[in-house]
């Protein structure tokens, strides 16, 4: 009987047949969202509409849900579906890796999943088109791609269903954040910058990019949540067909003072770009397009929470990111750290909690953000935050 090294997650453990296909325990926490995800699915009762108030969906999907994971590698993700959450009828796994899908198929085999799961052999484009010949179009598509996802988001909205759901990951976070702008330029058509908020940035781009993708199949895509995880950012996005008209004020440039660090967005409204800063008219830095609405849907949030809770297969981290992602909602698309501002004054960093206070006392809304460990998202402009800051840490 031969031995393989395992990885143990939630309900399961899978046996890892080949060097080159493994998991890492910092993918974790998203396949923990993913987990609550396809849980809130069944249960969160949820209506979308259209601008003018008209009902267009309702969660929760009346049926047993069809996965499907373009990149499945280990399929670790449908297993857990399977063994901690129920009410999935199906998976279906590519992989274009032959020894990812051989790790698969004995893990599904072993679990007595086999039979529940369609396995493909294809590149993921292929794989899309695939989905669409055969007339499969499952609810939830899963687009683990290693880098960009870009060159496979026309596909995938080939192969989702109206009332579908979509789970994106965008791991080239150097084009995203700022650091590599020509591959954010080529990738996403988008000017990035490198800021204290960057990966919030990025995470914008990263949605505007996949609601516009949905616009040329005539999807309308609303994200759930956008998660950053350390390493990757992630989105969960509900996608509906029809003639929608896509409201403008959603997608936007951000412009960020370079001077004064004030921060501001502008959505495309028809006046003018925010090329100077409304504070002291210096010349801005230009971050966008990207999307300036809301990265996650409040109720859906709550509802992966308690689905979660219920669940008890789920890390300590989940619900504590979850708690965060959930004071972001309602904020401006941008947030401070407390290690940058106290830098550009020249102050020792003030503790987190004091700033959020002070903020609020002077009638501002202030909450944390779970992109960066010491953010911090507010209405108050930058002149005030800075003001707080002279005020919590009087230089010795
Ligand atoms: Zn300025």
């Amino acid at each position: 009987m031969e031995h393989h090294p395992t990885y143990h997650e939630g309900r399961v453990t899978v046996e890892l047949l080949h060097p080159e296909v493994f998991l890492r325990e910092r993918g974790r926490l998203a396949r923990d969202f993913g987990v609550a995800a396809i849980a809130a699915l069944q249960q969160a009762r949820l209506t979308f509409t259209t601008p003018q108030g008209a009902e267009l969906y309702r969660l929760p999907v009346p049926e047993p849900l069809v996965v499907a994971e373009t990149f499945a590698g280990t399929g670790i993700r449908s297993l857990r579906y399977f063994l901690e959450v129920g009410g999935v009828a199906e998976a279906l796994l590519n992989d274009i890796s032959t020894p990812a899908l051989e790790t698969a198929r004995h893990n599904a085999a072993r679990l007595g999943l086999d039979r529940r799961i369609r396995f493909y052999h294809m590149e993921a484009n292929n794989f899309h088109y695939t989905l669409k010949l055969e007339e499969l179009f499952p609810h939830v598509l899963d687009l683990d791609a290693f880098g960009s996802p870009v060159p496979f988001l026309d596909s995938a909205f080939h192969a989702v269903r109206d009332g579908g759901f979509l789970y994106i990951t965008a791991t080239d976070l150097a084009a995203l954040c700022g650091i590599d702008r020509r591959s954010a330029f080529n990738h996403y058509a988008a000017l990035t910058v490198q800021t204290e908020f960057c990966h919030e940035t990025g995470a914008r781009v990263f949605v505007r990019t996949v609601v516009r993708a949905g616009a040329r199949r005539k999807f309308r895509v609303i994200p759930l949540f956008t998660l950053f995880d350390g390493y990757a950012l992630r989105g969960f996005f509900f996608t509906i067909h029809g003639r929608y008209d896509l409201d403008p004020r959603s997608e936007g440039f951000l412009g960020i003072c370079p001077a004064c660090h004030t921060v501001w967005s502008v959505p495309f409204s028809g006046k003018d770009l925010c090329n100077r800063c409304p504070r002291c008219g210096e010349e801005a830095w230009v971050a966008g397009p990207l999307w300036l609405w809301d990265l996650h849907h409040p109720g859906f949030l709550e509802a992966m929470e308690t689905a979660g809770r219920n669940l008890g297969t789920l890390s300590r981290r989940f619900f504590r990111v979850i708690r965060r992602m959930r004071e972001e909602v309602g904020l401006p698309p941008f947030f401070y750290t407390t290690t940058a501002v106290a830098d550009r004054l020249d102050l020792s960093q003030p503790p987190l909690a004091e700033v959020l206070e002070a903020l609020r006392q002077r009638g501002y809304a202030a909450r944390r953000t779970h992109f960066h460990g010491t953010g911090f998202k507010t209405t108050a402009p930058y002149a005030e935050v800075a003001e707080v800051f002279r005020q919590l840490v009087r230089p010795a």
